[in-house]
């Protein structure tokens, strides 16, 4: 068990090309005293500085920028036998007094660099520079080599390719590139809803489906192969519905995407007239029917991505710097997991995708208002709500099974026990459909009274019949009027 950090999940890197012998020797006895002292996978790219020395390496999704969504206090998701390593990190930077630290977008890794020595080549940087730290102003001039330590080691890194920082860049463009992002800059209050793209390759049931959403909701989600599991691609279930005359937004999942099939991806979804991109780093592997994927770390995490697909909208140009002649017009979002850790804790994880470039956030279902008011109270802290579009996730709970699912199985997921109550005493399956829909309508109603909302997601998941009846009795359809169950 490594001195400042959990165990380590995965193993260390290998080096992708040979070294000479002196040199292996030095990198096994780098790793060697790193492994004990930080659990280190010689990632090539050290952030230790900025997670006040727990190596984010050693969380199994090998997430840089912060915590996913399944994060609790007790363990980590994927491995229930090890604590989470993002908490970790967020309670010794808030006793360090460094939670602001956790603010600057931390590069991906560089697999040129991994498996190699970095002591050495952190030597050749300092030598380099020729302007310090120099050790004797630690004690004659503290302030200055503290200001050269903290420039010295942004240099270290922050490579020239991404140069992350911890500031707000807002988009770069003024023409809305979707109709999703011109209503929410009207001010409308918006209705998203999730459709879950079908198991097989017909589009028929996303022709039903987006019959049943179309006029009742601005855009319709694809999830993109949801819980590890396959099913038709989000990008042509998007193009489908897209056909269809409702627009998407297309839900865009680091697991599975190296950073070429990322930015790949992104550029061919514009091409085809998909616009508005949810970033999300994913579910891990773990979580899929199996057999299991080889449990390779994520190549990068959602803030990475917002940062990537940002710059490739708004400076026209590939991670690898090469320009891109009609750059991708992109709305980008972000999903957020209001009780997953702390609100001061998920309020730093939002700000960072916020600076790095969601422009909508779309929550985790909320069936706890009061605590999901705490969070956004912590975003409005940070002076966050003004800056991006916030639409908290809303599930109508089809019977007291689904509620008893979400609240034991669903990670970041948190119902009230009266709400439960409820739902199992509901009675038959009828009279549960219509417990689920009141207590649905209850929450609308509360979240509808909220400063710093711009609408909602709905995510009926298998039930997309009821939304639009559903949206009717809660007065916000924008056309269909049907009658509820
Ligand atoms: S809970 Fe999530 S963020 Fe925390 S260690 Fe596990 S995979 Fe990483």
């Amino acid at each position: 068990m490594p001195i400042f950090s959990p165990p380590r999940y995965q193993p260390p890197f290998s080096p992708v090309r040979r070294e000479s012998l002196p040199m292996r020797l030095f990198t096994s006895v780098e790793k060697a005293v790193k492994g004990a002292l930080f659990g280190c996978r010689m990632c090539g790219n050290c952030i230790l500085q900025e997670t006040a020395f727990v190596c984010p390496m050693t969380c199994p999704k090998g997430l840089r920028n912060g915590l996913c969504g399944g994060a609790t206090p007790d363990a980590c998701e994927v491995d229930p036998s090890r604590p989470c390593t993002w908490y970790k990190i967020y309670e010794r930077a808030e006793k360090m007094g460094r939670l602001d630290n956790l603010l600057e977008i931390n590069a991906p890794i560089d697999g040129n660099q991994a498996g190699h020595e970095t002591w050495l080549a952190a030597a050749r940087l300092w030598r380099e520079r020729g302007q310090g730290p120099h050790p004797l102003e630690f004690v004659t001039n503290r302030a200055k080599f503290d200001d050269e330590w903290e420039q010295f080691f942004r240099a270290l890194r922050q490579p020239d390719w991404w140069q992350g920082d911890a500031a707000y860049h807002p988009p770069a463009y003024t023409e809305p590139v979707s109709q999703l992002e011109a209503a929410l800059r009207r001010g409308d209050f918006v209705i998203t809803a999730e459709i879950a793209p079908p198991l097989g390759a017909s589009g028929d049931i996303i022709e039903k489906k987006a019959g049943w959403l179309k006029g009742c909701v601005t855009a319709a989600n694809f999830t993109d192969n949801a819980s590890a599991s396959a099913r038709m691609s989000s990008i042509a279930a998007s193009k489908i519905c897209l056909d269809l005359g409702l627009e998407p937004v297309m839900q865009l999942q680091a697991r599975d995407r190296s950073r070429v099939v990322i930015e790949s991806d992104a550029i061919g979804a514009a091409g085809l007239g998909i616009h508005n991109i949810l970033c999300l780093s994913g579910d891990h592997q773990r979580f899929g029917p199996g057999p299991m994927p080889k449990p390779d770390q994520f190549d990068f995490d959602a803030v990475q991505m917002l940062w990537l697909l940002r710059r490739m909208r708004d400076e026209g140009v590939y991670l690898d710097g090469r320009e891109i002649k009609n750059p991708p017009q992109l709305f980008l979002g972000a999903a957020a997991s209001p009780f997953g850790a702390p609100p001061k804790f998920e309020a730093i994880r939002a700000e960072k995708k916020i600076n790095a470039g969601a422009q909508f956030i779309q929550t985790q279902p909320i069936f706890d208002t009061d605590r999901f008011a705490g969070w956004l109270e912590a975003l409005d802290r940070r002076n966050l709500l003004d800056k991006v579009h916030i639409l908290p996730g809303v599930v109508p709970l089809k019977s007291a099974r689904a509620a008893h699912f979400m609240a034991e199985e669903v990670p970041g997921v948190v119902i009230p026990p009266d709400i439960i109550r409820r739902m199992d005493e509901a009675g038959d399956k009828q009279g549960q459909e219509e417990t689920g829909i009141a207590i649905t309508l209850e929450i609308i109603e509360k979240l509808k009274q909220m400063p710093g909302i711009s609408g909602m997601h709905v995510m009926a998941v298998h039930w997309e019949a009821i939304v639009p009846q559903l949206l009717q009795a809660a007065g916000l359809a924008l056309s269909k009027k049907q009658s509820i169950i």
